[in-house]
């Protein structure tokens, strides 16, 4: 069985100080949580002391992006091996903000993810359509594309260090969430494609993330459908007694 994984995206939000009590909030708050698995993804500035705080928890550091070569003349980017080093065991590739804001495509998601799996770190590859694309029908089509350039041809072998988050654009930051059924429909179709494209074996282990304006109140009904393993949360994740709540839906 899949554990699920429920990892909050602090996004361009928090001080190392704030990070720092944020994150021992959810330490102590968290220690009795079983059988789910809790990461949190602070900005760069803040990975390191974060994930030295956390050390002797279960709890696991994300970053929320990386560049895909290892060193070199690349002014302002950060190394999967960099962020290993400052205590990262996983790292956050093709977030819909940086694909519409920052120009990420299908092709550097695939480099940034093959890089990071390459330097041991579990990725978190996001896929989504946007709410134009829903409307015309092209929300598998879409989904496929960014899978093919995340994942495609990936040795299943790596299967426990992937994780896809379906993250539909038009329900991340604008309170509006896919209904359960909406989701399952989107998750159980990725389960297909990631068995047709990297085995059965492998389509069983990949965990498959829900993201989009989860709450306490919602969050429940979301990880009760069979084929969604865990959430990625934004907005939600700064407030620790609302991602308690939601890491706490996720086991029941
Ligand atoms: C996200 O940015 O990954 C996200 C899901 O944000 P929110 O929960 O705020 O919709």
């Amino acid at each position: 069985m899949r554990t699920p994984f429920v990892v909050g995206n602090w996004k361009l939000h928090k001080t190392i100080a704030e990070s720092l009590a944020l994150v021992t909030e959810l330490k102590n708050q968290l220690a009795s949580l079983r059988d789910v698995a809790v990461g949190v993804a602070p900005p760069f500035t803040a990975l390191h002391a974060v994930a030295r705080r956390v050390e002797d928890s279960p709890l696991v550091v994300a970053a929320q992006d990386c560049y895909w070569e290892e060193k070199g003349a690349f002014t302002g980017e950060v190394a999967p091996g960099m962020l290993r080093d400052a205590g990262c065991a996983w790292v956050i590739i093709g977030h819909s903000e940086r694909r519409q804001l920052f120009g990420e495509t299908d092709e550097t998601v695939g480099k940034k993810v093959r890089a990071a799996l390459g330097a041991g770190l579990g990725v978190i590859a996001c896929v989504g359509e946007t709410l134009a694309q829903r409307d015309d029908g092209s929300t598998f089509a879409v989904v496929e594309r960014h899978l093919a350039g995340a994942v495609g041809g990936l040795d299943p072998a790596l299967a426990e260090r992937v994780v896809i988050a379906y993250e539909p654009v038009w329900a991340i930051g604008t309170g509006r969430t896919a209904t359960p059924a909406q989701a399952q429909e989107v998750h159980a179709h990725i389960r297909a494609w990631l068995g047709r494209s990297l085995g059965a074996a492998a389509a069983a282990a990949i965990r498959i993330q829900y993201g989009g304006s989860v709450k306490p109140d919602n969050a429940a009904q979301l990880l009760r459908e069979p084929d969604i393993d865990g959430a990625l949360v934004g907005g939600a994740s700064l407030a620790a007694a609302d991602f308690v709540a939601i890491c706490r839906a996720a086991r029941a």
